[in-house]
C-alpha cells in the first residue's frame, strides 16, 4: 500500500501514475478541499505541455513576450519562440487530483499526516478529531516546503526558505510578462488577461516592503488589488536526502517537500511533476529514485542555485550592466529560443558567446 501525503501537483501526479500502474494508492490531504489556499502565480514554460496535456479548464493565458527590467528602468524585450502558459492553480490541482481518483487512487481530505507508527502512517481526521493508523509500506512526502514527512524521518535538514508575496490586481497591460530581478530576490507581473495581473515578489527579508515598491513602480493603489496571497518557497539544496527507510517502510520526498525548486525564480511546478514521474517509474520498475531525479533535474537545479548565489551579490549597477549585455541581438536570441527551466542547455553557449558574463560568474568565488 502506498500513502501519499499532500494533494498538490507533485502528490496527485505521482498518485495518478502509480494508480494507473495498478498500485494501491491513498492520498491524504490536510485541507477540506484540494487546491486551497492558492499560493502560486501559475506561470510555466512550454515544457509543461510535455508533462501534462494542457486543458482549457486550467489554462488562463498564453504569453509570448517578456520584459526584463533593470533598476535604471531600461528593459529587454524577449519574444519567446514558445509561449509561457499561465495556469489556474486551483483548477490544475483539482484536475490532477480528479485524474488520480479516476485511475483508482483514493483521496482522503481533512486528513493530516502526524507521524509514523510501527508499520503505518498516523493520520488525524481533522473533522472528527480522531487519529487513525493506515498501513503502508511506501510513504511519499509530497507535503510542501515544511514537509512533516521530511521532519519525521530526519530528511528535513538545514533548509533555507524565501517568502513569496503576491496579489491579483486590476491593471491594463499589453500581455507581456515583466520580470524585475533586482527587486528583493525577484519580482514579477504576469497578465491573466488585458486588465488583470498577478504581481508579486520573492525575497528573504523585507519582502512586504519590496512588494510595495513594485506596486509603486506599476502605479498600483490598494483599491486595485482584488486578492492578496503569500507562501514560502524552499531553496534547492543538493545535499538533502529524498529517500530513507523507517522500519520496513520506504519513504520518498517529491516536489517542494524535496526542495526541487528553481532558486532563481521560485518556480517548482514542472520540477515537481518531473520528480513525480521519476518516482513513479522508480517504484514501478524498481529503480533508484535519487539517481533518477538527479539525472533529470539535478544539474539544472544546481545551475539555478549557482545563478541565485551570483545574483544575490549583484548591485543595482550590475543589473543595469547585465540588462545592457542582454540587449545585444545575439544574446537576446539565445534567451528567446531556450527554456529557462533547463539552463544547462544554454548557459555554456551564452557564456562562450558573451565573455563579459564571466565577470559576474566570478562573484560566486
Ligand atoms: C507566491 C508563490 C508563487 C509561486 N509561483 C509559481 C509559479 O508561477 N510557477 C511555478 O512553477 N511555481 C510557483 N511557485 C512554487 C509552486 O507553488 C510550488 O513549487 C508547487 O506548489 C509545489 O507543489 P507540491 O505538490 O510539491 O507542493 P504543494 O503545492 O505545496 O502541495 C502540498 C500539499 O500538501 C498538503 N499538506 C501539507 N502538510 C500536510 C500534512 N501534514 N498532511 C496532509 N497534507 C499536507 C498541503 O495542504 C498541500 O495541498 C510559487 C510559490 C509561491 C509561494
Amino acid at each position: 500500500m502506498i500513502s501519499i501525503i499532500g494533494a498538490g501537483p507533485a502528490g496527485s501526479a505521482a498518485a495518478y501514475l502509480l494508480a494507473k500502474a495498478g498500485k494501491d494508492v491513498t492520498i491524504y490531504e490536510e485541507h477540506e478541499s484540494v487546491g486551497e489556499p492558492v499560493q502560486c502565480t501559475g506561470i510555466v514554460t512550454s515544457s509543461f505541455s510535455k508533462l501534462v496535456k494542457v486543458r482549457r479548464e486550467f489554462l488562463i493565458n498564453k504569453i509570448k513576450d517578456a520584459r526584463i527590467y533593470s533598476p535604471d528602468r531600461k528593459n529587454i524585450l524577449i519574444k519567446m519562440k514558445k509561449p509561457n502558459l499561465i495556469i489556474d492553480r486551483w483548477a490544475f490541482d483539482n484536475y490532477l487530483a480528479d485524474k488520480a481518483e479516476s485511475a483508482g487512487a483514493k483521496l482522503k481530505l481533512n486528513s493530516r499526516f502526524m507521524g509514523f507508527s510501527k508499520n503505518a502512517v498516523v493520520i488525524k481526521d481533522k473533522k472528527n478529531k480522531k487519529m487513525a493508523a493506515a498501513r503502508s509500506n511506501i510513504i511519499i512526502g509530497a507535503d510542501g516546503p515544511l514537509s512533516s514527512v521530511a521532519k519525521s524521518t530526519g530528511m528535513f535538514g538545514a533548509r533555507e526558505f524565501m517568502t513569496g508575496v503576491q496579489a491579483i490586481a486590476h491593471l491594463e497591460n499589453d500581455n507581456a510578462i515583466e520580470f524585475y530581478p533586482y527587486i528583493s530576490t525577484f519580482g514579477w507581473v504576469v497578465p491573466e488577461n488585458d486588465r488583470k495581473v498577478r504581481i508579486g515578489v520573492l525575497g528573504r527579508k523585507n519582502t512586504v516592503a519590496e512588494f510595495k515598491k513594485l506596486l509603486r513602480i506599476k502605479g498600483l493603489k490598494e483599491n486595485s488589488i482584488i486578492e492578496k496571497q503569500g507562501g514560502i518557497v524552499p531553496i534547492y539544496n543538493n545535499r538533502l536526502r529524498t529517500y530513507s527507510e523507517y522500519g520496513n517502510k520506504k519513504i520518498y520526498l517529491i516536489g517542494d517537500a524535496a526542495c526541487q525548486i528553481k532558486a532563481t525564480t521560485g518556480g517548482g511546478i514542472i520540477q515537481g511533476l518531473t520528480a513525480a514521474k521519476c518516482l513513479a517509474d522508480s517504484i514501478i520498475y524498481n529503480r533508484d529514485y535519487e539517481k533518477e531525479w538527479r539525472k533529470k533535474l539535478g544539474r539544472d537545479l544546481w545551475l539555478h542555485l549557482a545563478a541565485r548565489r551570483v545574483m544575490d551579490r549583484f548591485s543595482y549597477n550590475d543589473w543595469n550592466r547585465i540588462v545592457r549585455i542582454f540587449c545585444k541581438k545575439k544574446n537576446k536570441e539565445i534567451l528567446e529560443g531556450f527554456d529557462r527551466d533547463y539552463p544547462s542547455r544554454f548557459f555554456l553557449r551564452l557564456a562562450l558567446q558573451e565573455p563579459r558574463l564571466w565577470q559576474f560568474v566570478r562573484k560566486l568565488i
